[in-house]
């Protein structure tokens, strides 16, 4: 079963963006291809020097501006049963003369925050009185999941959890990362991905560097590994999930930490809740690795938000004092990198719910030692 979101969410969640709009005096919300449009109007649409952009005002239904050429692949969206109207420019026009036009009244101006500056300095230019800021508005939105959200979410999980499943069968001494990591890309599409979007193996010492992702390093008997993978699945929604798997037998002192690991990750699933705050749940992991003496070893905050992007709102760090509220789905993934040593990561996707954290990613927290 694949989620689909339908026409009805669409509206709902353009309806949302127009009222919010409203409430904080924006004229016009303007958003080129990118999370942000597929989460508004489900339009995929390539990010290219060539403008697409969905423009959203508290007045009137909204507008999309698309290059002509690309009138037909807007029409085979959702775009078109939404009601939005499609405004083709040809190709020796200025699309940002159309868009001018049209917001002419405009004084408050969002743009979506992956808007390619070459649009928005080309927009500024003929939009010369209005104020253009970052776009907040959906991000905010985009953190709080529906339930068809949270299907998908759950969907995403499940298909990345089968992946792992047959990962430790691909780790064998002699094989080299990229050979493992090519497999599991192939797992990734195999088990109902749409898109392959990371895969990191980190072997031996490779685990040090969170963001490592393949090398010809090859994988020796004793070593950990750290597999970190993940796609986006037909629904538009991502899955994202770590788990450490030794390759024989790891040394002690590797086991040590990675018995404290299990515990922070556990505390902070354990407690996520709505009320506490985003940076609380970074401190409960955070907390048990420093009281073992690995705090200066876990050097990253311990989640982030995830949807139709793999990093989204809201951030589980230091300083972020956003409450958690049901519906928010996050990474709990607390690591540990000792430099030219090796390094873990456990990463789950949970989702806070009115009686804790239900996780999406359901394999077994134990290092997976494979037997040689
Ligand atoms: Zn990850
Ligand atoms: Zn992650």
């Amino acid at each position: 079963m694949t989620t689909h979101i339908t026409t009805k969410e669409y509206r709902r969640r353009l309806a949302a963006a127009e009222a919010a709009a409203k409430a904080q005096g924006v004229d016009a919300l303007l958003f080129t291809p990118g999370a942000d449009l597929m989460y508004l109007c489900g339009y995929e649409a390539v990010p290219l020097e060539r403008l697409t952009c969905l423009m959203i005002t508290p007045e009137g239904p909204a507008a999309i501006i698309v290059p002509e050429l690309e009138v037909l692949a807007a029409e085979a969206s959702p775009v078109a049963a939404l009601g939005i109207q499609i405004v083709p420019w040809s190709e020796t026009a200025s699309p940002y003369r159309t868009l001018a036009k049209r917001l002419k009244k405009a004084n408050k101006v969002a743009v979506a925050p992956q808007m390619w500056a070459s649009h928005v300095f080309a927009l500024q230019e003929q939009l010369r009185v209005a104020r253009f800021r970052s776009d907040d508005i959906v991000a905010d939105l985009r953190m709080r999941k529906s339930k068809v959200e949270i299907a998908a979410l759950v969907e995403a999980g499940e298909a990345i959890d089968r992946v792992h499943a047959q990962v430790p069968a691909l780790l064998r001494p002699g094989r080299t990362e990229r050979e493992v990591g090519a497999d599991i890309a192939a797992l990734i599409l195999s088990e109902g991905h749409a898109t392959v979007d990371f895969v990191i193996v980190a072997s031996g010492p490779n685990g040090a560097s969170p963001h490592h992702e393949v090398s010809e390093r090859v994988i020796e008997e004793g070593d950990p590994v750290v597999v970190d993978i993940g796609g986006t699945m037909p629904s538009g929604y991502c899955s994202d999930c770590t788990r450490t798997y030794a390759v024989g037998h790891p040394p002690a002192e590797f086991r040590e930490a990675y018995a404290v690991l299990k515990a922070a990750q556990r505390a902070a699933v354990d407690h996520v809740r709505p009320g506490v705050t985003c940076e609380s749940v970074d401190a409960a992991a955070r907390d048990v690795m420093a009281a073992a003496g690995l705090g200066s070893a876990f050097m990253h905050r311990t989640g982030h938000g995830i949807g139709m992007s793999t990093h989204e709102e809201p951030y589980i760090v230091a300083g972020n004092t956003t409450v958690v509220e049901p519906g928010f789905a996050f990474s709990i993934e607390p690591g540990f990198y000792l430099p030219g040593k090796f390094g873990a990561r456990i990463e789950d996707i949970v989702v806070a719910t009115d009686s804790g954290a239900v996780s999406c990613n359901n394999q077994s927290h134990d290092l997976v030692v494979v037997d040689l």
